[in-house]
């Protein structure tokens, strides 16, 4: 076998998943390996000690809260009961890609209004909606975007969206934003609003698979119904509850990221690169154009710095990457600004 290319400096950094750069709270690791040694119990169908602890340290009633493997999960169940053959589910045109794809398992219709420079556009959402519209989606902060919307603006479409369409507010970046429809009283206890979460990103327990929400509780009834009873497991539910009780541990794990996150947009930024505003464990990158993109992509694959090609959505001149750690950042950042000048004097 050959050796790689720059094979002594091999960073291996999988900057495409929007991981975290982190472990888990160490509480968690250790909840989670206590219930392994109890592994030949079945899981709470109920998960009601995750439900106690996310309810106490968000004032959130019980009864509101629905977990589930990871949020993906939920939005599958979501689309699946409220949108089938001839209804239209309404998201906009740089959101989770997932919307799309569980809005097509389901034989719904996927809509996309426009954004306006990668901001949803709260105008544009409320144009697209007809009376076919069963679901909208709003991952705020966006993936890939990065980007955020006040919940002003949510609140705004919420209260011009007909009444029989529910408003899915996707937080799985919403550790990482401020003025989040979880901190919003007013969306979060409304009954035509769901508002996911996960511990896939800010607490690092993506490989654990758990997502949570907020819930109409009348809603919350229909949704479970298409959840498998059973469909979290035992380490999963015990490390999430660990990891929701230990705030302090994924609030450095946010405050670090946003650290990284500031050094690595500036350092971008010098190369002449411009990158969008990012609200996230994450950043979009505009390469100039696709023959860039895949080059400078294949590149930094080389030695081992995986990032994310955007021709999925329709961005083939975007690199989506994840925030990592500093040594990972700092050696990304070099490669980019040296890429970028090979670029340049092409
Ligand atoms: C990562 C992500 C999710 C899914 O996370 P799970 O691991 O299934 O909890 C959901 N929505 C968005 C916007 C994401 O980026």
């Amino acid at each position: 076998l050959a050796p790689p290319p720059d094979a002594d400096q091999v960073v291996q950094a999988a900057l495409d998943q929007n991981e975290s750069a982190w472990p888990p709270s160490p509480a968690a690791v250790a909840a989670a390996t206590h219930a392994v040694t109890n592994g030949h119990l079945y899981p709470d169908a109920d998960a009601n000690i995750l439900r106690a602890a996310i309810s106490s340290t968000h004032g959130i009633a019980a009864e509101r809260i629905v977990c589930s493997a990871g949020s993906m999960e939920l939005i599958s169940a979501l689309v699946c009961t409220y949108a089938g053959r001839g209804d239209e589910v309404l998201s906009s045109d740089y959101a989770y890609a997932f919307f799309r794809a569980a809005t097509a398992l389901n034989g719904a219709t996927y809509v996309a209004a426009p954004e306006r420079n990668f901001h949803v556009d709260v105008d544009a959402l409320l144009d697209a909606v007809t009376e076919k519209t069963r679901l909208v989606f709003v991952a705020n902060p966006g993936n890939p975007t990065g980007t955020h919307l006040p919940s002003r603006e949510l609140m705004r479409l919420r209260a011009a969206l007909p009444a029989d369409c529910l408003l899915v507010i996707d937080e799985a970046y919403g550790e990482f934003a401020q003025d989040t429809a979880l901190e919003n009283a007013k969306l979060g206890a409304r009954e035509d609003v769901v508002i996911l979460r996960t511990f896939s990103k800010a607490y690092g327990l993506a490989g654990l698979r758990v997502g949570w929400s907020v819930f109409p509780p009348s809603v919350a009834v229909e949704i479970r119904k298409a959840l498998n009873p059973s469909n979290l497991t035992a380490p999963g539910q015990a490390a999430a509850a660990a990891a929701v009780r230990d705030q302090a541990y994924m609030r450095n794990v946010v405050a670090e990221t946003a650290v990284q996150r500031a050094a690595f947009i500036m350092r971008l930024q010098d190369c002449g690169l411009s990158v969008s505003d990012s609200h996230t464990n994450f950043v979009l990158v505009d390469l100039g154009d696709e023959p860039s993109a895949v080059r400078i992509n294949a590149a930094l694959r080389d030695v081992g710095i995986f990032c994310r090609p955007m021709g999925l959505y329709g961005l083939p001149a975007h690199l989506r990457i994840t925030i990592g750690t500093a040594s990972a950042m700092a050696q990304t950042a070099d490669r980019l600004a040296r890429h970028v000048r090979a670029e340049e004097n092409r």
